[in-house]
């Protein structure tokens, strides 16, 4: 599941892959752009903001979301493609290379300086260069009754946690989804430790949480759910706790090493 580890990735090879280089081919295959031209213009750079990846073109800016199933592959011309042609949503390519985004979440396409209408309410950006501690904890704090399941999954407090973040990080910090933002123990220190673990998962594709990249081995909670806990043996449970009633939001946490803020039923 593409959180913000995989997109700063994503961001990263956009970038060595089509910088510095002229657009031969650009194809929006998104009704609202289909007749978008960007041949001819010079791509600058993609960046990461969040979960959201901005390709800057000549005056525009492409913003792209690889949402669930959303990828970018970057690959020399006439590779053969490793998806469905029908589920290609942009293809964009230079001299050297071909760049294809399948079942992309969003396409944009903005003036470059109209950005903010994009990404201006994303909160810090966790892998960003300008990431924000006191900032993302100012967020946090302004909702204390919030639980601290949804307020970490929040793009508008601090950008790039999704699901597996919230997930393992609340079960390392030994805390139940549901508790309160104003209940956490350390809230600063939580954050902190998402952090890192955003950090070090994005130098690598394998996203591991517990030390181990092994296959079944690398989350302490998430996707767990009826299994028991790695710590203490306890049957892990599972919930929809989510606050968006678009989707559905699983929480994994262990009733004992994350005991709930009011006892359980
Ligand atoms: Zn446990």
């Amino acid at each position: 599941m593409p959180e913000g580890d995989t997109v700063f990735r994503t961001a990263q090879k956009l970038h060595e892959g089509l910088s510095g280089q002229v657009l031969t081919v650009s194809d929006l295959r998104v009704p609202q752009h289909a007749t978008a031209d960007l041949t001819g213009l010079v791509v600058d750079e993609t960046v990461s903001r969040g979960k959201h990846l901005l390709t800057r073109v000549g005056p525009w800016t492409l913003r792209t979301h690889l949402r669930m199933e959303g990828v970018w592959h970057v690959h020399p011309h006439g590779t053969r493609w490793r998806r469905p042609g029908h589920s290609a949503r942009v293809v964009l390519e230079t001299a050297e290379r071909q760049a294809v985004g399948f079942w992309l979440g969003m396409v944009d396409l903005v003036p470059r300086d109209a950005e903010d209408t994009l990404v201006g309410h994303l909160g810090p950006d966790l892998l960003g260069p300008d990431w924000d501690l006191e900032l993302a904890l100012q967020n946090l704090r302004a909702k204390p009754d919030r639980e601290v399941f949804n307020a970490l999954l929040d793009q508008r407090n601090l950008a790039g946690f999704g699901t597996e973040y919230t997930n393992e990080l609340l079960f390392v910090m030994g805390q139940h989804p549901r508790t309160h933002v104003g209940e956490v123990k350390d809230l600063r220190r939580m954050i902190s430790r998402g952090q890192q673990m955003i950090s070090v998962n994005s130098t690598r594709w394998e996203r591991s949480f517990t030390g181990s990249t092994r296959p079944g081995q690398d989350h302490w909670v998430m996707f767990r759910g009826g299994r028991p806990c790695r710590r203490c043996g306890t049957r892990l449970l599972e919930a929809d706790i989510g606050d968006d009633p678009v989707r559905q939001r699983n929480a994994f946490w262990c009733p004992h090493c994350q005991p709930a803020p009011v006892p359980e039923l």
